[in-house]
């Protein structure tokens, strides 16, 4: 199978029959080798720098990448290697992390909106307003540091979370902002392994947060919350894609495949010279010629 068809098959666009244990954390395709899968993702990232170019002169079209995940699944190296070849002036990252005093005076999509990519741009939420039905979910007491009113808490709470959340990707799908949502999925046993490599090897010391082992505890719960999100946000303008992630050379190349079929979706091109334009750069050439 082709990587773009890959790509396909792990894109949810719709909550119908969608089951997070159909989609194999493990699962690599037709890809055995990584030496095989960095090449090519190699080419995709030199092909998302020439879209990215006219997109950014084109100035029209606007692209929003969000990544969610478990702790260690990968979100950070995603983002580090598939941008490599884009221009940094193109492209704007946001990472969400527990929320500020100033973000928790405000509904929880204020602080994200913000952040949200100019017209040309690549923008890119590590974590971000879905934590509002994962992290808000697993652990309900933090929906009383956000200080919603208590009459507003009801128990169709997080119906209402995914409807405003629909409406809201809808409102910026129809504004000419185009969506993709990278759910990182690795497996428990796999998660364990990279919590260990992070205590064992001093350069990963860093990384680890005790916080990570605690979230751990509640596995089973995040699952249930992030099968839940998908089903209820997955749209056509806004998929979702269930990305294998026990194999990183595999999800990288899989969110690059995504990016570059994504771009080039897009009606892109290099803004048109008309009459007047051309003469304007024909009058500097004989001006520069002339000196
Ligand atoms: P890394 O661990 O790779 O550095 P990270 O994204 O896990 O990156 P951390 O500082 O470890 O960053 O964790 C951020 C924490 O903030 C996560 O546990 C996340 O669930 C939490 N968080 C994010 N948004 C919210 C929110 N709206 N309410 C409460 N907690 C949140
Ligand atoms: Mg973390």
């Amino acid at each position: 199978m082709k990587t773009e068809k890959l790509a396909k098959a792990l894109r949810v666009h719709s909550g119908k029959h969608f089951r997070l244990k159909d989609f194999d954390p493990a699962f690599t395709g037709h890809w055995r080798s990584r030496e095989q899968a960095e090449r090519a993702l190699l080419e995709s990232i030199a092909r998302m720098a020439e879209l990215q170019d006219k997109l950014y002169a084109q100035d029209r079209w606007a692209v929003l990448l969000i990544f969610q995940a478990m702790d260690a699944a990968g979100k950070d190296g995603i983002i580090k290697h598939v941008m490599s070849g884009v221009n940094p002036q193109g492209c704007q990252v946001y990472s969400f992390k527990s929320p500020s005093d100033l973000e928790l005076q405000h509904d929880f999509l204020w602080r994200t909106t913000h952040c949200l990519p100019e017209r040309g741009h690549i923008g890119i939420f590590n974590r971000s307003y879905y934590e509002e039905v994962l992290v808000v979910r697993v652990h309900p007491e933090f929906l009383k540091n956000e200080k919603t009113p208590e009459s507003l808490i009801g128990k169709n709470l997080w119906e209402q979370r995914f409807e405003d959340i629909r409406c809201f990707e809808r409102h910026m799908a129809r504004s000419g902002t185009v969506i993709r949502k990278f759910f990182l999925n690795v497996s428990k046993k796999e998660q364990k392994r990279r919590f260990l490599a992070r205590l064992e090897e001093p350069e990963k010391n860093w990384k680890f947060s005790a916080a990570d082992i605690r979230e751990r505890g509640y596995w089973d719960d995040y699952q249930k919350a992030y099968e839940d999100m998908i089903a209820n946000t997955a749209s056509e303008h806004a998929p979702w894609y269930v990305v294998p992630a026990d194999n990183k050379w595999f999800t990288r190349l899989v969110v690059s495949t995504v990016i570059v079929a994504t771009l080039e979706s897009l009606d892109l091109a290099y803004p048109k010279v008309d009459g007047a334009k051309r003469k304007e750069l024909e009058a500097a050439k004989r001006i520069l010629l002339s000196k």
